[in-house]
C-alpha cells in the first residue's frame, strides 16, 4: 500500500449471496467499524436486488455500495439487464467489471470489459475492473504478458482524467474460491507491472494514482503479508467478505 498517492480500499465481493434483509444486518454490524477504519474505504459488491436495501443502510456511513456487474448501453432492447445510469440512480458508487466468472460463464472479453469500463466512467461510476491469469497461463510464464495485454485493451482510449477513478483487480483466476492465494510477492510482481503499464501509457503521475487490488481467496490470515507490499492498494475479497466479523478483520489488517 501506499497511502500518499492512492486510496487502499477493501471491498468484499458477495457474488449471488444475501437478501435485503440479510444486507441490512451486515451493514448494521459493519457500520461502526468502517467508522473507525479512516485507513481504507470499505465497499460492498452486492447483488442487483440487494442495492437499495444496501445504499439506504449505508446513507451517511463509510462503506460504499457497487455493482457486481453493468450492461455497456445506457438504455434499449437488453432484456434483463442494467445499465450505469440505472445503478447512478439508486446512489452506487463503485460497479464490479469482468470479473472472472462473468468473463468464464458469460462469456466476457476484454473488448467487452473496456467498453463496460468507459460506460461506467461515462455516468460517474467507478469502475473496479478485474484482470488475472489462469494456472495454465503462470505455468507457461505468461503471466506478465498476459495482465499487460488486458491493461492495454481495458484502458485503450480512457481519457487521462479518468484514470485514477479506475481501481483494477488483479485476481488469479486459479486463486478465486479456491483457497489458494498467491504470495505475496506474486501479487506484487503483477501490480508492479500493472502500474508500470499504466505508466507506459499515461505516465507517472496517473500511474500512482491507481488503486490495484489483489483477490483470491484472501483472508484474516493472508491479509496483512498481501496488503504490506507496495503495489496491493487493497482486496476484493469473495468468500470472507460474506461473514461480518471476517470482513471487518480484513480491513483491519489494512490498518498497518
Ligand atoms: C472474488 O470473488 O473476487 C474473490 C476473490 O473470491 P474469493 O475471495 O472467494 O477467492
Amino acid at each position: 500500500m501506499n497511502r500518499r498517492y492512492r486510496k487502499t480500499i477493501i471491498a468484499g465481493n458477495w457474488k449471488m449471496n444475501k437478501t435485503p434483509a440479510e444486507t441490512k444486518e451486515f451493514i448494521a454490524q459493519l457500520k461502526p467499524h468502517a467508522a473507525r477504519a479512516k485507513w481504507c474505504e470499505t465497499v460492498l459488491c452486492v447483488p442487483y436486488i440487494d442495492l437499495p436495501a444496501a445504499v439506504k443502510a449505508a446513507k451517511n456511513t463509510r462503506v460504499f455500495i457497487a455493482a457486481q456487474n453493468m450492461h455497456h448501453a445506457e438504455s434499449g432492447a437488453y432484456t434483463g439487464e442494467v445499465s450505469g445510469p440505472m445503478l447512478c440512480s439508486l446512489g452506487v458508487k463503485y460497479v464490479v467489471i469482468g470479473h472472472s466468472e462473468r468473463r468464464q460463464y458469460f462469456g466476457e472479453t476484454d473488448e467487452i470489459v473496456a467498453q463496460k469500463v468507459k460506460a461506467a466512467l461515462s455516468c460517474g461510476l467507478r469502475p473496479i475492473v478485474c484482470v488475472g491469469e489462469s494456472m495454465a497461463q503462470r505455468e507457461k510464464n505468461l503471466t506478465l504478458d498476459h495482465v499487460r495485454m488486458q491493461i492495454k485493451t481495458i484502458f485503450f482510449g480512457v481519457d487521462p482524467k479518468d484514470v485514477k477513478k479506475i481501481v483494477v483487480a488483479y485476481e488469479p483466476i486459479w486463486a478465486i474460491g479456491t483457497g489458494k492465494t498467491a504470495t505475496a510477492e506474486q501479487a506484487d510482481e503483477v501490480g508492479r507491472a500493472i502500474r508500470e503499464c499504466i505508466r507506459e501509457i499515461y505516465g507517472a503521475r496517473h500511474a500512482r494514482s491507481v488503486t490495484i487490488l489483489y483477490g483470491g481467496s484472501m483472508n484474516p490470515q493472508n491479509a496483512g503479508e498481501l496488503l504490506a507490499m507496495p503495489d496491493v492498494d487493497g482486496g476484493l475479497i469473495g468468500g470472507a467478505s460474506l461473514d461480518w466479523e471476517k470482513f471487518v478483520d480484513v480491513m483491519e489488517s489494512a490498518n498497518q
